[in-house]
């Protein structure tokens, strides 16, 4: 018997997807994620095709003492997808969706991106919270909260949750809804993938589209901070219909003029929960409030929104490192800082952002879900993307600086946890970001995974 059969990594008995191991062609491919930075050796790859396969992959690891990392769309920004040495559970076989038109929900394998959902649910008119971009994970985005345009109305993806289907650390399938195992459910709201790994999510749908109001006018930084005042004003009074983000970005190529090209700009994104005639009359005023750069604003199909900004952040080709917190209130103060950090920025393709919260989102108690408190008024996000490694040090310092230069506006020093960083804060950001949740979920996370077999994540321990 040879070294890897005792170690366990050659094959899993039972399994029908493919196994994918160091040195096969296919291995450098499997293993990459979407963060370019991310160079991580699984000892095996097990590409699922089925739940079956996820329970063997979990026995085989149990069996072997492996850690395990679960792959959704490898979309994490620390690369939590992806472990050295150990067993890495690839979900990328398991995109199917399907639809109940008539109750309205949609049943989702645990390795589908948005654009899976999206296109399935839209064909019945119907749609659920997911986030910016179509090829992103379902499973990652959703179980850290999942922060898309239609918070305002229908909150955070979590908020339309209804049931899951989970392999949990001892090899069993378990169903958590609000009659089953309702604390796994609970936890999955929010917890990350603590808790085992999810083969299916029951999502409920609403009637959206399919044309919706989108309306993004860009500005430059240097004519002032104006336009984003008005706009923080008119999205304070209307977070209950509107989802929306100002996002600073680098102007370049086509859409803008000569004498633009290379300034550094914001766009005023928002899409109106509802009716689009009435969404591009309320948000007409954002595009009077000086003069504009660009103008992105349209009626579109949802599905067109929900790709619209996928070509700005395409998969493998940017280092990246990213970091968030909530904010209680965008002050004045607060607008001029991330306006001096826009323009810091070290690499044109980085990006940073002031969201806005409230409606749905808002109304949800913190003690209902494991994402805890939903008081924060706004959150800040610095996303740092480049491409040479010799950049690395300047662009994550950039995100760093900018985020602890924001921590006299945060909300209860709470982070965003699906925008990481490297993941370097650990215990303590995991702690404070679940507030008064944290110790459930700890219990929740003994009962489910007492040996922490599922760590590579926002990692809440056991107790031992
Ligand atoms: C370009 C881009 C755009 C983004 N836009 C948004 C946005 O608009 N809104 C938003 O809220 N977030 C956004 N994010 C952040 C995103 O939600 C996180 O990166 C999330 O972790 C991605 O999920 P994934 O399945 O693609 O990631 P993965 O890297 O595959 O997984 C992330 C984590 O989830 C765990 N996991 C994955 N699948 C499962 C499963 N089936 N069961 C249990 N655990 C699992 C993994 O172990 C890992 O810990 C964006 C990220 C990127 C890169």
């Amino acid at each position: 018997m040879d070294s890897h059969e005792t170690t366990g990594m050659t094959g899993i008995a039972g399994f029908s997807g493919e196994i994918i191991l160091p040195g096969s062609d296919e291995y450098d491919t499997a293993r990459a994620v979407w963060n370019a930075m991310i160079d991580r050796r699984p000892g095996m790859i097990a590409r699922c095709r089925n739940s079956e396969d996820v329970i063997a992959a979990v026995n085989h690891a149990r069996a072997h003492d492996l850690p395990i990392s679960i792959r959704g769309g490898g979309h994490n920004v620390a690369g939590h997808a992806v472990c050295d040495d150990g067993l890495m559970i690839d979900l990328s076989g398991m995109r199917a969706v399907t639809i109940d038109p008539d109750n309205r929900i949609a049943s989702v394998e645990g390795g589908a991106l948005w654009a899976d959902v999206d296109s399935a649910s839209q064909s019945h008119g119907l749609a659920t919270p997911g986030g910016l971009i179509s090829d992103t994970g379902v499973a990652g985005l959703t179980l850290s909260g999942g922060i898309g345009w239609l918070r305002a109305k229908h909150g955070l993806s979590i908020d339309n949750l209804v049931a899951a289907e989970v392999v949990t650390a001892n090899g069993q399938m378990v169903r958590a809804s609000d009659d089953e195992n309702e604390d796994l459910l609970w936890a999955l709201k929010g917890g990350g993938g603590n808790f085992g790994v999810v083969t299916r999510f029951e999502f409920a749908l609403h009637p959206i589209g399919p044309e919706v109001m989108f309306v993004a006018p860009i500005y430059a930084v240097e004519d002032g901070p104006e336009p984003i005042r008005a706009w923080r004003d008119m999205m304070k009074e209307h977070g209950n219909l509107v989802g929306s983000l100002c996002e600073f970005s680098t102007a370049g190529g086509e859409d803008f003029a000569e004498k633009d090209q290379g300034k550094r700009v914001y766009t005023l994104a928002c899409v109106y929960n509802g009716d689009a005639a009435e969404g591009e009359a309320l948000l007409q005023p954002l595009r009077e409030l000086g003069t504009m750069v660009a103008d992105f604003s349209g009626r579109m199909k949802y599905c067109e929104v929900q790709q619209l900004f996928d070509t700005l952040m395409p998969a493998g080709d940017f280092r990246c490192y990213w970091k968030a917190r909530y904010l209680t209130d965008l002050s004045d103060e607060m607008i001029s800082l991330a306006m001096q950090n826009a323009l810091s920025a070290p690499s044109d393709n980085s990006i940073s952002s002031l969201w806005n919260f409230g409606g749905a989102t808002a109304e949800v108690p913190a003690a209902a879900t494991a994402f805890g408190d939903r008081s924060m008024g706004w959150m800040y996000s610095l996303d740092g993307v480049w491409t040479d490694p010799a950049d690395d040090a300047r662009n994550i310092a950039w995100s760093r600086d900018g985020w602890e230069s924001s921590a006299p506006f945060g909300h209860h020093g709470r982070a965003y946890l699906n925008f990481p960083g490297h993941g370097e804060d650990g215990d303590a950001l995991t702690r404070t970001s679940f507030g008064e949740n944290f110790q459930r979920l700890v219990e929740i996370k003994t009962k489910y995974d007492p040996h922490n077999r599922f760590r590579f994540n926002q990692n809440i321990q056991p107790e031992v």
